[in-house]
């Protein structure tokens, strides 16, 4: 049996990547859309035959209620949106698969994760990488250890955007800016390639072009502290290029380098060994792994809990650098 996805959203992530690959899918198909653009309605339904009775808008959504067609709602809108759809997805007693960042503040991550306990159904957040074999590889050996104990951890991502343009994406309370976009995947990492939780966080905001990144900041680098004396240090920016993992243990290192683009996530370690396991497609692959635990009624890989994680610590971030203060966690 496959499972029926709806998705909440129709702009780039779900035309471009999650639409072709429920294509590929095993454990699930796309059979319903909900979109708040009429004119995309007959190009959706004539390229992934999607039937009349299967098509929603924001106001009609909760009668997803009454379709068995439907087994699970994914939210693939702007952030600052998340927590309003997620609730109503939840509500329809649909499971729900929400995407990252979970949602703007940990309040809202909260309302997401209770309104999906009261009706009893299933969340999954859209992190593909811990769905990732490479990636899956430093997620284990953060218990084996092979290199020794972890000491360092470096994360950053950076992309070398000339204009960021007037998106969501720029706006403080749609989207937060890149710390809230990728800042996610580096945060995330830092958590798996450890596995364990922060103790405190220094933020700090740079910004050359405050006439172009006006709402939201530039550059934020990031300092936490883990148990054990772990130092991990981030960065995410819009003036340049990267996208690195890495982790300096007591007897050599390890990356990943990209460690979150769509394709080619690998890299190495210091004796040689490469971290070169590639797969076809990392949402059909995510969406596998939530659709069968759906289906087998076991935990989801990415829980509401670990999506709330870090949004707790982008708080965090975001506080230290308007005070100027470490911010502890508990
Ligand atoms: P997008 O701007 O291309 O699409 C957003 C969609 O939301 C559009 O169809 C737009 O019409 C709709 N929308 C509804 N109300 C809106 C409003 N008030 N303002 C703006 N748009 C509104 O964005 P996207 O790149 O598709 O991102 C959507 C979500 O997917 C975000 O949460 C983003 O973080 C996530 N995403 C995840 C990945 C990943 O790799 N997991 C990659 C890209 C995006």
């Amino acid at each position: 049996k496959k499972l029926g996805v709806c998705l909440v959203g129709l702009g780039s992530y779900s035309s471009n990547q999650l639409a072709p690959a429920l294509q590929l899918t095993q454990h699930c198909e796309l059979r319903g859309i909900v979109t708040g653009s009429p004119h995309k309605i007959p190009i959706w339904q004539k390229r992934y035959d999607i039937l009349d009775k299967n098509v929603y808008n924001y106001d009609t959504m909760g009668e997803i209620a009454n379709n068995p067609d439907i087994d699970v709602i994914y939210i693939v809108l702007p952030t600052g949106l998340h927590a309003e759809y997620a609730i109503k997805a939840a509500n329809t007693g649909k499971n729900v698969w929400c995407e990252k960042p979970m949602a703007k503040t940990v309040a809202e991550c909260q309302s997401i994760i209770d309104a999906c306990d009261k009706n009893n159904v299933k969340l999954s957040i859209g992190y593909r990488m811990q769905h990732e074999p490479n990636t899956q590889t430093v997620i284990k050996w953060a218990k084996t250890q092979p290199y020794g104990k972890i000491q360092k951890v470096r994360a950053e991502v950076g992309f070398n955007i000339r204009n960021p343009g007037d998106t969501w994406r720029m706006d403080k309370e749609l989207g937060g800016g890149l710390l809230y976009d990728v800042g996610v995947y580096s945060i995330n990492a830092m958590r798996y390639t450890t596995g364990t939780e922060p103790l405190s966080v220094i933020g700090k905001f740079e910004n050359t072009r405050p006439e172009v990144y006006r709402e939201v900041p530039e550059t934020t680098l990031f300092d936490l502290e883990f148990p054990d004396g772990i130092a991990a240090h981030g960065r995410t920016t819009g003036r340049e290029s990267i996208n690195i993992l890495r982790a300096d243990c007591e007897n050599g290192w390890y990356q990943l380098s990209p460690f979150q683009s769509y394709n080619g996530v690998g890299g190495k370690a210091s004796d040689g060994k490469l971290l070169n396991t590639f797969i076809e497609n990392q949402q059909a692959r995510q969406m596998d792994d939530d659709a069968l635990a759906i289906l087998e009624d076991r935990p989801v890989m990415v829980p509401g809990t670990d999506g709330m994680k870090d949004i707790a610590i982008v708080e965090a971030i975001n506080q230290s650098a308007e005070t100027g203060e470490k911010i502890m966690l508990s």
